[in-house]
């Protein structure tokens, strides 16, 4: 169903499993275990895991947790080398723990921006989720704090019934604040959590309507608007008027992976089930063995007929094994395909003038796999490439800026062609490529 590219594209390391919040609707809260158990890596690991991840040309990383603040030098010693071998560098942290110093230090070694989480505009809201006294106050600090050092600062709102109507005032605060985005995300079911669906499940009609509240902080504040995680199609409905949130599926053992705090390999941060161990034998093993992520086993039945599928990728695994107790029962929030509305003019439309000169986003990232390569941009999108386009873009990305009516000319193409027309509306739509 999916090709199983060497490697994966993008992956999360979980540097500790401690945290100094107990938000409801978060994994680590539910654990069965005690704290003084949980496990966090050493320096020394995240060194070697960072190393391993580079080596398998795996371009993007993200530090999470936990709350991986509560280790800096981790954070920071993983984070440099990424840097040094190129990869892209994320970090998600509730920044309660962030100084100066420590923002200052982030930024030298490399990161541009936080994804903090935040779960209600009040500190009354807030804390009665994230279960820690003057966590709205530390919170509001650190994300000022980010925000002078020059970090820019994203703030997702993961939703629950216990904060479910407060999702506009959640976006202005954050707005006054200084952020630059907002993402508001329904909680994904926690593992081992027996009665999420009971007492915090929010329902479909509360998803739209946040849906619609986004639009609304989009329009008033003019800051990026998002969800973190896959919504179906057929939860979005309006893919033309939702077009931020249509954009994101699951790739969890597709093209990403999580790596937990003791080198255990799983498909997304969410999911408990471990493929492998990249610190005992590294990750190409446990990425193999991922093939059931890959071959359409846990696909539930009616996405595998849906003629949406390729685009939606059939909702949360996570959602489907909480509604049906299995990874390939259908999300929660999933209907059918008969509740998509799809983009009246295509779902690449509008065709944008592919005359004049263009270059390659200066942040794209190439490999080589079997079948060819794959290009991927910062903020954009990934393509897979047949061999020839391949070199095409080897080629180009070193040009300072070209027409496609010239390179069609050099490399024997017809940009005009059905073909080729059809895939440089693709590359644009994904920002491959820009005006110079
Ligand atoms: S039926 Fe499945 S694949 Fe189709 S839109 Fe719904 S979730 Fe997506
Ligand atoms: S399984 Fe769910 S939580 Fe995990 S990556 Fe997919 S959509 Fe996200």
């Amino acid at each position: 169903m999916y090709r199983t590219l060497k490697s994966p594209i993008s992956a999360q390391i979980e540097i500790t499993e401690h945290c100094n919040w107990r938000c409801i609707h978060c994994y680590n809260y539910w654990r069965t275990q005690e704290a003084r158990s949980y496990t966090t890596l050493t320096i020394e690991e995240v060194e070697k895991i960072v190393t391993e991840l580079a080596d398998n040309e795996v371009f993007d990383l993200t530090f999470t947790g936990g709350e991986p603040l509560l280790f800096p030098e981790q954070v920071l010693a993983g984070a440099t080398i990424a840097k040094k071998r190129g990869m892209w560098i994320g970090l998600n942290s509730n920044l309660t723990h962030l100084t100066h110093r420590l923002a200052h230090d982030l930024k030298s070694v490399g990161f541009k921006s936080v994804l903090v989480s935040l779960c209600g505009p009040t500190p009354e809201i807030h804390e009665q989720i994230s279960g820690r006294e003057g966590s709205f106050k530390e919170g509001t600090r650190g994300i000022l704090i980010a925000l002078e050092a020059g970090l820019k600062v994203f703030v997702n709102m993961v939703t629950t019934r216990a904060n479910q109507d407060y999702a506009y005032e959640t976006g202005a605060y954050v707005a006054g604040l200084g952020a630059s985005g907002f993402s508001v995300t329904r909680a994904t079911a926690p593992g081992n959590c027996p009665n999420f669906e009971e007492d915090f499940q929010i329902s479909r009609e509360k998803i739209k309507e946040h849906m619609e509240i986004l639009l609304q902080l989009e329009l008033d504040f003019g800051y990026n608007v998002s969800v973190c995680e896959c919504h179906p199609l057929c939860l979005i409905g309006d893919v033309k008027r939702f077009r931020h949130i249509s954009r994101r599926g699951c790739n969890a053992g597709i093209s990403t992976l999580a790596i937990g705090s003791k080198g255990e390999v799983r498909p997304c941060t969410h999911v408990g089930n471990s493929y492998g161990n990249i610190l005992v034998e590294g990750l190409h093993a446990s990425w193999l063995r991922m093939i059931e992520w890959r071959d359409g086993s846990l696909v539930p039945e009616t996405c595998s007929l849906c003629k949406y599928f390729p685009i939606c990728t059939g909702g949360c695994r996570m959602e489907g094994k909480n509604s049906k107790g299995s990874l390939n029962g259908m999300d929660t929030h999933a209907t059918g395909p008969e509740d998509v509305v799809p983009p009246e003019d295509g779902w690449i439309s509008p065709d944008r003038d592919i005359s004049g000169y263009w270059v390659v986003n200066p942040t794209a990232r190439l490999r080589t796999e079997d079948f060819g390569g794959i290009i991927k941009v910062t903020d954009g999108g990934r393509i897979p490439l047949n061999k020839d386009s391949y070199q095409l873009l080897t080629k180009l990305c070193e040009r300072r800026a070209f027409t496609f009516e010239d390179v069609g000319k050099e490399f024997s193409f017809n940009p005009q062609s059905e073909s080729s027309y059809q895939f440089l509306q693709i590359m644009l739509k994904r920002s491959i490529f820009m005006r110079p």
